[in-house]
């Protein structure tokens, strides 16, 4: 195996583990992959395998049609959602999947979390939108992710009566957003049982949004 694979198997392996440490995972639900760089490949997590028997080892590499190039189980279900969005995002990096449970009632009502919280703002930049409803097995769960996500802010769908997915830049880049995305669904829907959230004006959301992507977090020093 080739040293940026084995780096990348790592790495999928490792962010299995923070799905279930924020608790977005039950059992085997849930996926986590990553575009191997430079390469026409993605490493992608087994199916049907316990997330505390996942090792490096144990990643299935795929092709960008989803084809197993390596390893010894059969890769998720979902990869073939996860290789529609590297073939038709080549800016994309790293895709997440989860039913976590907030974000997914959301789904099941096939309600986009309206932007009202200036955290959303920051990581959205706008609604979190819903994608249409697609049943597994062709290319129609990755076509509507592709689409709902074209043109918008939002680094997460959710896919109607189904759950969450998530793009970046990498693989982190797209735990971290379904880790948000869970934490705002859940927010936005506590806030509604007690009466209506209320909308951010869309000039602060754009503001937030451009401030927490250019000037937020830590800078390298000026030469
Ligand atoms: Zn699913």
């Amino acid at each position: 195996m080739s040293e940026p694979i084995d780096l990348i198997r790592r790495q999928v392996a490792d962010l299995h583990q923070e799905l279930v440490r924020h608790q977005l995972v039950v059992w085997t639900a849930g996926n986590v992959s990553a575009r191997v760089p430079g390469r026409d490949l993605l490493v992608i997590k087994p199916s049907g395998v316990r997330y505390d028997e996942l090792t490096p080892q144990n990643m299935i590499v795929c092709d960008l049609d989803g084809n197993v190039v390596e390893g010894e189980h059969a890769p998720s279900s979902d990869t073939a959602a996860h290789a529609y969005v590297y073939r038709h995002r080549p800016d994309v990096g790293g895709v997440v999947h989860t039913h976590s449970t907030y974000a997914s009632a959301w789904a099941a009502r096939g309600e986009a979390v309206p932007c009202v919280l200036t955290a959303m703002a920051d990581e959205f930049g706008a609604e979190i939108p819903v994608g249409p409803f697609a049943l597994i097995g062709d290319d129609s769960i990755g076509r509507g992710i592709v689409e709902t996500l074209d043109g918008h802010r939002s680094p997460a769908v959710l896919m109607k009566n189904h759950g969450v997915f998530t793009i970046g830049e990498d693989a982190e880049a797209a735990v971290k957003a379904a880790v948000m995305c869970e934490d705002v669904a859940r927010t936005v829907h506590l806030a509604r049982q007690l009466g209506e959230p209320q909308p951010l004006s869309a000039d602060d959301i754009d503001r937030l949004n451009f401030r927490y992507r250019n000037v937020y977090g830590q800078r390298p020093a000026a030469q």
